[in-house]
């Protein structure tokens, strides 16, 4: 009945539930959703094409590209995010606010993998938990925006969007459906590449890793982070002399990626009707022949704080994946409002489906986190506690850029850390806009960036990201928090 789906499809170029659900009755989707129920909703940033025709041939194209991630993996994920949820394990989450097509080039990837691998180390070190990663890359081309047009050289122009909408150059600002199709290649591409050094060793432990504390300013911090980090080789080091490595464990680890779902035109035709992998058992969402609806664009996708309407596109489309998702958790966001949330996206109330990605500020996490969380609990749902300690802490400059203060994104995962204890619950991971490049974005840190400095190598193109120091410093200290 594949065939007949797909044929229906074609025909009705998968707009038309209705009519989709008349011409195969033995099929009803669960709950009468489908990959394309999410058009008879109303939609926030919303995407309007000129030219039609060429929307629908790069929606085609993409309906029959295979899939970037597997069931397999995506459900492997699913069961560390359990563990995560059930505080056996700790969630590190990181990556570009906005990637760009041309980030799709080896020493920016490597650079990401490494400083990934190694916040992960410090992390286990700290926490003594296995760490779960998730790159916020091979796929992060779209950025909700709050207001449609931006100021770029005293111009005024529709605001960027992304590269899989539209471009950055004010020339090309339009949105373009053939962006769509190249940002599923270069998700492909950079996906690959991953893969490939992972299996190729990047990650490998027996390698010694360039942990470069030398910008270090402090003789006394300094020295804290240079015992740990010695503290990491020693276990090494006694891991792989009493061959506590012989199946290879410290050969590679698991990196999978993510992107916030906001181009819904894009997540639909990447989501497929597939088997579930034979080593789990079936899912609570699986339809009568025993298959579920898998993305297969990235491992995890989330929903952005603009885009959570509970009567929305974006919720309608997320209920139905199998993928785990993540839900931006902001200010605006009432406690009775989270709950019917969770009822929507996770009426089983499955174990590992839902991180809550919390993101007030470090003045406002104090007032609201408590109620969430006390809300949460009283509904019977296990979510993972995310801390994203950026969104709600950027600051413009009095030279116009964006910034966020290092004390500020402490501060936040620092009371986010209080807060849970207090309320007999546990902060389960962390979500950063981190680069491995030296980039000059965010104030603060080891290496005492100053508002006179980011102008140096201030290079995003959305929000301020944590440059490699100060993303393995966030690391060395949120571990001590744990250490005690
Ligand atoms: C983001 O993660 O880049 C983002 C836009 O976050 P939020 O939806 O929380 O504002
Ligand atoms: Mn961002």
């Amino acid at each position: 009945d594949q065939q007949i789906v797909d044929h229906a499809r074609r025909i009705n170029g998968d707009t038309d539930t209705e009519a989709l659900e008349k011409m195969i009755p033995s099929t009803p989707s669960p709950l009468s959703w489908s990959p394309s129920s999410w058009r008879s909703k109303p939609i926030k940033q919303v995407v309007s094409y000129s030219n039609p025709v060429a929307l629908e041939s790069s929606l085609a194209q993409l309906s029959t590209l295979p899939p970037i991630v597997t069931p397999t993996e995506i459900i492997k994920l699913k069961h560390s995010l359990r563990d995560v949820a059930l505080g056996k394990a700790f969630l590190l989450q990181g990556g570009d606010c906005a990637e760009l097509f041309s980030y799709c080039e080896d020493s920016s990837i490597d650079s990401k993998i490494k400083l990934l691998l190694q916040m992960s180390l410090v992390l286990i070190w700290g926490i003594n938990k296995p760490v779960v990663r998730i790159a916020r890359m091979a796929g992060q081309y779209a950025k909700p925006r709050s207001s449609p047009m931006e100021v770029i050289n005293w111009e005024e122009v529709p605001s960027f969007r992304g590269d899989i909408l539209n471009g950055y150059d004010p020339a090309h600002r339009e949105p373009d459906p053939s962006r769509l199709v190249s940002a599923y290649f270069h998700s492909a591409a950079t996906s690959n590449y991953v893969r490939a050094q992972l299996a190729s060793g990047i990650a490998d432990l027996h390698n010694p890793l360039d942990w470069g504390l030398g910008h270090v300013k402090e003789e006394a911090i300094k020295e804290k982070y240079s015992r740990i980090v010695n503290s990491i080789r020693d276990s090494l080091r006694f891991m792989h002399t009493i061959g506590a490595d012989t199946a290879g464990a410290l050969h590679t680890v698991d990196l999978f990626t993510s992107h916030e779902g906001l181009v819904l035109d894009y997540e639909q035709n990447l989501t497929r009707h597939m088997k579930h992998p034979s080593t789990y058992t079936a899912s609570p969402r699986s339809t009568s022949d025993g298959k579920g609806w898998y993305n297969t664009s990235a491992h995890f996708l989330w929903i952005g704080d603009r885009t959570r309407d509970l009567d929305g596109a974006h919720v309608e489309y997320f209920r139905g994946i199998e993928n785990p998702i993540g839900i931006k958790v902001g200010p605006s966001m009432q406690n009775d409002e989270l709950v019917r949330l969770l009822d929507i996206v996770n009426p089983d109330k499955e174990i590992g489906k839902v991180t809550l990605i919390t993101r007030y500020g470090e003045d406002k996490v104090e007032k609201l986190l408590g109620g969430h969380i006390e809300a949460v609990k009283g509904s019977g749902h296990t979510v993972v506690w995310q801390c994203d300690p950026m969104h709600g802490n950027t600051k413009p400059t009095a030279l116009a850029f964006k910034t966020r203060h290092f004390t500020s994104i402490l501060s936040e995962v620092s009371s986010a850390l209080t807060i849970h204890k207090q309320h007999g619950s546990f902060l389960g991971g962390v979500h950063l806009e981190l680069t491995g490049d030296a980039v000059t974005e965010c104030l603060g840190g080891s290496e005492g960036l100053v508002e006179e400095d980011l102008s140096l190598n201030y290079t995003t193109y959305c929000d301020p990201r944590l440059n490699e120091k100060q993303a393995l410093e966030l690391a060395f200290l949120v571990a001590g928090f744990f250490r005690g």
